[in-house]
């Protein structure tokens, strides 16, 4: 690492061409990378925020110092009392033994992340943007988001007297618009894709002087999200699961989850990586379908999981670079199994999770009906959110019984 730290302790390193930039500045994208992107193509030049892993080391001989001190050597901010009030992490792992009536043969973990202050996974990324706005004085953010992005952002500045711009296409689900609402952040819905969306809020950022928490742009939207990583490996006692599946839009989740991991492999805490699976609806498969392709090529988005309904992914060149890295694996589900899989999963398990989540699970079904599951292997599926943020995608697979008169002789009828 040839930059000297700041007082934060990091740098930024351009995954593509490999600059590094100092931590005291706010940057986005690489200079030198972003220079020639177009609308048509993933960005180029997203940075990946790096430590002086060795002083960590030195300073944190094991994970449970890391642990008892938050994180805070792994995270691009001075002080974990910057961060929010409220409880963004430490979401249930259940473990769970079958599937419907079968039971299966291998360790089957789901990662709850809808129990986040604002119903999903991106709460984390939210609240280290949030932290670091706090620290280096900007007092308003600006995000674009097909809607679970947004309405974090709101939720997480609500929490910390903070003012949220979000900016988002105008058919987004409503349960998402409503809780931006809520939350007191100024709602601008625009006549336009989430790329024209996303466009128009990094256009603000430099017009406004407004900080920017657009997903892979924000280096730090990565940086928040690998803190589930941190909490697998505690959850599942100090061991790297073999799998996990992770449903896949823009690639930053996946990509926190990647980063998480190799933290702790660069700390000499972990000595290999688990295998992430990438899992896209076949109506939205940008990012796993263009991995191998030289030229990268967009088929409109059409799938009903809102929130990986995406025709640029804006991390694909750090999520690629990851698959290839670490074996990761990719898989993609049509819209049937993913409404399928929300069921399934709501009625054995009781977790509710949005169409997107329920993506993951449905990878997980389809692996298993591959026979590609190891026993006793340990899996996991990463469930990001919840299914009360979108009731419309569900209402094509339940019927709303009919009303009776209330008496003993009428429901008795329906329990012939
Ligand atoms: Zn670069």
């Amino acid at each position: 690492m040839s930059l000297t730290m700041n007082r934060n302790r990091f740098i930024y390193k351009c995954t593509d061409c490999g600059r590094e930039y100092n931590g005291r500045d706010t940057i986005y994208l690489c200079p030198s990378c972003s220079a020639a992107n177009t609308a048509a193509e993933p960005p180029s030049g997203v940075l990946n925020v790096l430590y002086d892993y060795p002083d960590v080391q030195k300073r944190n001989p094991d994970f449970d110092c890391l642990k008892k001190s938050g994180f805070i050597d792994l995270l691009p901010i001075a002080s974990v009392k910057s961060l929010p009030p409220l409880r963004v992490g430490s979401t249930p792992l259940y473990t769970v033994n079958n599937i419907g009536s079968e039971k299966v043969d291998f360790r089957l973990h789901l990662k709850d992340d809808s129990q986040n202050p604002t119903w999903s996974f991106k709460d984390r990324a939210s609240a280290l943007v949030s932290a670091y706005a706090r620290e280096n004085g900007f007092e308003t953010i600006v995000a674009a988001s097909t809607g679970n992005a947004g309405s974090s952002l709101a939720g997480i500045c609500a929490s910390q007297g903070q003012r949220a711009v979000v900016i988002v296409p105008e058919k987004a689900p409503l349960a998402k618009l409503t809780q931006i609402i809520m939350y007191g952040a100024t709602l601008v819905p625009v006549k336009g894709t989430y790329d024209e969306a996303f466009d128009l809020s990094i256009r603000a950022s430099s017009e406004f002087g407004w900080y920017n928490r657009n997903t892979a742009y924000n280096p730090l939207t990565t940086e928040g999200k690998k803190t589930v990583s941190f909490e697998l490996y505690d959850q599942l006692k100090y061991s790297v699961p073999d799998r996990i599946f992770v449903p896949v839009g823009d690639g930053v989740i996946i990509s926190g989850i990647y980063k998480g991991f190799e933290d702790l492999l660069l700390l000499n805490i972990i000595d290999r990586m688990p295998v992430i699976v990438a899992v896209q609806s076949e109506k939205s498969d940008n990012l796993v379908r263009n991995i191998p392709l030289k030229k990268f090529t967009v088929i409109p988005s059409s799938t009903l999981a809102d929130s990986i309904s995406v025709d640029i992914p804006r991390n694909f060149l750090m999520t690629r670079r990851y698959m290839q890295k670490y074996g990761g694996e990719a898989v993609t589900v049509t819209d049937e199994e993913i409404l399928g899989a929300s069921s399934l999963l709501s009625r054995t398990t009781g977790l509710f999770a949005e169409p997107a989540a329920s993506a993951a699970f449905a990878g997980l079904l389809s692996y298993r009906h591959d026979n590609r599951i190891r026993e006793d292997s340990d899996n996991v599926v990463m469930l990001t959110g919840s299914g009360l943020k979108d009731l419309k995608a569900v209402s094509g697979i339940i019927s709303m019984p009919r009303s009776i008169y209330p008496s003993v002789d009428e429901l008795r009828s329906l329990f012939p």
